[in-house]
């Protein structure tokens, strides 16, 4: 693959816009003379009150053989050099051309789930407000915090001229070291499809479409454009594609982004079991299947196989899609009515979420950042995780005269993940650190937001002595504690996107740091600033651990507000921290020896040799394989603790056709707060794991007492069954229990249910 933004041949800047299109010349179907063509007098594809398929059926048979195949390949706008590339490019992530004879306007491609990407500023000067990481959202259990979140980064995205959105990634958290694991929603397929389809959706109200990736088993960086991903179809159907099922129920992306990965021996990009059977056969999904950037390797088999669009182009080894595609039709390889059926999704999705009826404007709008700020400092303050609170460390008294703050770059912002999810926030770049090396060395920089920890501390506590100190000198950060009242020291694991760190210890010396601040002062809190779980071998010396995140552009805010208590906390763990990395089922990332090998560290992540990864936890990803294993992690799936207690009772349970449970919940402490309670089924013979199959968050006054109510989703009560082929849920006794977390069940009862059969 080309490395993305080293190569770039000429300096990038804002170009032309929509208006300063040409109109193409085409040609007939079939011919190879250009001709002119007169735009079509009636465009009844325009009345908005027909369905999307019939209005993006009529516009199909209007449209010329080469106005069909332009469609079908996305330039890369920072690499676009050939002079057939349209002259409009805003730089970003991919553009398909407009076709304005027919209405129909340029997809203009950006990234990603966090907010509108700006990498390493391909836009000079365009910022945007940056979502906390992907595990943060998932960490609120809120699929309302997840619309709102979707909501404002898709008007962003609009307002700045983008009408389509990479975002919506879901891939499932196989392992805790997986360098992408911060954008993606962590391990259970019910919480990251209920939160992926509401973010979907709030994107896509905005008339933008939204894609939902990558489709499937992206679960780790390395070797990502070789690594075969094995597991069996059930196991498959119960994990990351019924999360991604869900996610596309619910949010109806207008498309779908296949994964660089091999999937058991095809390229997800080409692969006809997962295309064509899975999600076009089965799902019946309509919108289009994208490829991601530089994982396309074929023009026959890749279109046979499903895929609808190949993505900025000029990433792959070749444009495959372009005169290759073209004459595979002519000369009759592929036939017509496939590119036909290429065309129709891709228009499917651009009627059936607005962007045909609701054109972005040429020119960029206002956005309002400070309203957008306070959604991103919501969503981080719902979203952060207290892991540990001994002898009421936290929350820290306003009264406080001397708090030290250590390390993380606290004094100035917060860690941010790397990638193509990168946003260039509207706070600033406090800190910005090109890599020296490695796959993600072309377009990644280690990037803080310029959301100061030590200055919302101080906001929140002006009558106190707060001071800074790097943590460089784990000696001098500990005399400095002994000095407190308090001490916090911020740690940070910094990952990225084409990259897996080596394993899940916090970098540096940053173990020793906490472990003689903690010496130094009882009273110490660790903030985690992270991608994902980490381990803490001083957890037994620390009283209070908070878990940040990657928490966004407000996320020194969110985080002081935490500790000074004027948010209760109420996150709760997408993502099990494993007590030891040799609990979870691959301690040590496959593929990494080749990395290690390479003076170059990987960077051209093409030259890999292809290996296997076989996923033997199947179906029990994250916490299900720990409890299938027997082992007790660091902090549990679902885990989160609250400055208030909250209290279960009077648990009513319906079995027969479906699950249904009912229980109270009460707030039995002294402050306002939020609770998660998790309903967790499995079959009473103890054949598998217990499984999350609802869950709803409650905000609760003090005293308060709310009822809720759950149903269980179906397909994750349910098997797998590939004879039937389809969902079952096998008659017989289950157990349900009411949990404050995977290892917690608070109430629990046993229920029977009936035979129930779902589609695949
Ligand atoms: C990533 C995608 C992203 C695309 C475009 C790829 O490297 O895997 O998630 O949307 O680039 O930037």
């Amino acid at each position: 693959m080309v490395s993305r933004f080293a190569s770039v041949a000429r300096p990038i800047a804002m170009i032309a816009l929509l208006s300063a299109a040409t109109v193409q010349a085409s040609e007939p179907e079939g011919s190879a003379a250009p001709v002119a063509q007169a735009a079509p007098a009636a465009r009844p594809w325009t009345d908005s009150t027909l369905p999307p398929a019939a209005r993006a059926e009529m516009l199909l048979a209007a449209m010329t053989f080469e106005e069909k195949l332009s469609l079908v390949y996305t330039w890369f706008p920072p690499l676009a050099k050939d002079p057939a590339a349209p002259a409009d490019l805003i730089p970003s992530a991919g553009h398909q051309p407009a076709i304005p004879r027919l209405g129909i306007p340029a997809l203009r491609e950006t990234d990603a789930s966090l907010g509108v990407a700006n990498q390493v500023e391909q836009r000079k000067g365009d910022v945007a407000t940056a979502l906390p990481s992907g595990l943060a959202l998932a960490a609120t259990f809120d699929p309302q915090i997840a619309y709102e979140s979707g909501a404002m980064i898709g008007g962003e995205a609009r307002a700045k001229r983008f009408n389509v959105m990479l975002a919506g990634g879901i891939n499932l958290t196989r392992d805790p070291w997986g360098g992408r694991n911060f954008e993606y929603l962590g391990e259970d397929p019910l919480l990251a499809g209920l939160m992926a389809g509401e973010s979907i959706r709030g994107i896509q109200s905005n008339s933008i479409v939204s894609t939902i990736k990558h489709f499937a088993l992206n679960a780790q960086e390395t070797g990502r454009f070789v690594m075969d991903a094995r597991i069996d179809e059930a196991a498959f159907r119960e994990s990351d594609l019924l999360a991604f099922r869900i996610a596309i129920e619910k949010g109806r992306p207008g498309s779908v982004m296949c994964a660089y990965n091999r999937v058991g021996g095809d390229y997800a990009c080409e692969n006809d079991w997962l295309l064509n059977r899975v999600l076009k056969g089965d799902w019946g999904y309509r919108g289009w299947v994208m490829s991601d950037w530089g994982a396309v390797h074929s023009t026959v088999k890749a279109a046979r196989n499903g895929l609808d669009q190949q993505s900025g182009g000029e990433l792959d080894t070749h444009p495959f899609f372009r005169a290759d595609l073209r004459k595979a039709i002519e000369n009759g390889e592929l036939p017509r009515a496939r590119l036909d059926d290429m065309v129709r999704r891709i228009l499917f999705g651009a009627f059936s979420t607005g962007v045909m009826d609701a054109p972005v404007v040429e020119t960029p709008q206002p956005i309002d950042y400070a309203r957008n700020a306070e959604v991103a400092q919501r969503a981080a303050e719902a979203g952060i995780v207290l892991l540990k609170n001994e002898r009421g460390v936290l929350p820290l008294a306003k009264s406080a005269k001397r708090i030290v703050l250590i390390g993380g770059h606290a004094d100035v912002g917060v860690l941010s993940g790397g990638g193509s999810s990168q946003v260039r926030s509207v706070g600033g770049v406090p800190i910005e650190i090109p890599l020296k090396g490695g796959a993600a060395a072309s377009f990644v920089r280690t990037t803080w937001h310029g959301s100061s920890p030590l200055a919302a501390i101080r906001a929140l506590a002006p009558k106190a002595d707060v001071q800074f100190v790097d943590g460089s000198d784990p000696a001098a950060a500990a005399a400095a504690a002994r000095s407190a009242d308090v001490a916090i020291v911020v740690a940070t694991q910094w990952t990225t996107e084409a990259e897996d760190p080596e394993g899940i210890a916090l970098s540096g010396d940053q173990d020793a740091l906490i472990a003689a601040v903690a010496a130094g002062n009882p009273k110490t809190a660790v903030v985690l600033t992270t991608g994902g779980p980490v381990l803490m071998p001083w957890i037994d010396r620390v009283p209070a651990v908070v878990a940040a995140w990657y928490p966004g552009q407000r996320g020194g805010e969110a985080i002081a507000r935490v500790l000074f208590g004027e948010v209760n906390p109420s996150g709760r763990l997408p993502i099990t921290f494993p007590a030891a990395s040799s609990q979870a089922p691959r301690a040590a990332v496959p593929g990494m020896e080749q990395v290690l090998a390479d003076p170059k560290r990987g960077e051209d992540a093409r030259a890999i040799k292809p290996f296997e990864v076989q996923y033997r936890e199947g179906s029990d990803v994250g916490y299900r394989w720990y409890a299938r294993q027997g082992h007790r992690p660091l902090f549990a799936f679902g885990h989160g603790l609250s400055y208030t207690r909250f209290g279960y009772s009077k648990l009513r349970v319906e079995g027969g056709d479906s699950l249904k449970v009912s229980f109270d919940v009460t707030n039995r402490g002294k402050r306002a707060g939020a609770d998660v309670p998790q309903l967790y089924v499995a079959p009473r013979d103890g054949s598998r794991p217990l499984r999350l199959a609802g869950f709803e968050r409650v905000t609760l006054k003090p005293g308060e007492t709310r009822r809720v109510t759950l149903t269980a989703e179906p397909r994750i009560v349910a098997d797998y069954d590939v004879a039937l082929p389809g969902y079952r849920v096998a008659p017989g006794t289950y157990r349900v229990s009411i949990a404050r977390d995977a290892g917690q069940p608070v109430l629990t009862a046993t229920t029977e249910l009936q035979e129930r059969r779902l589609a695949p």
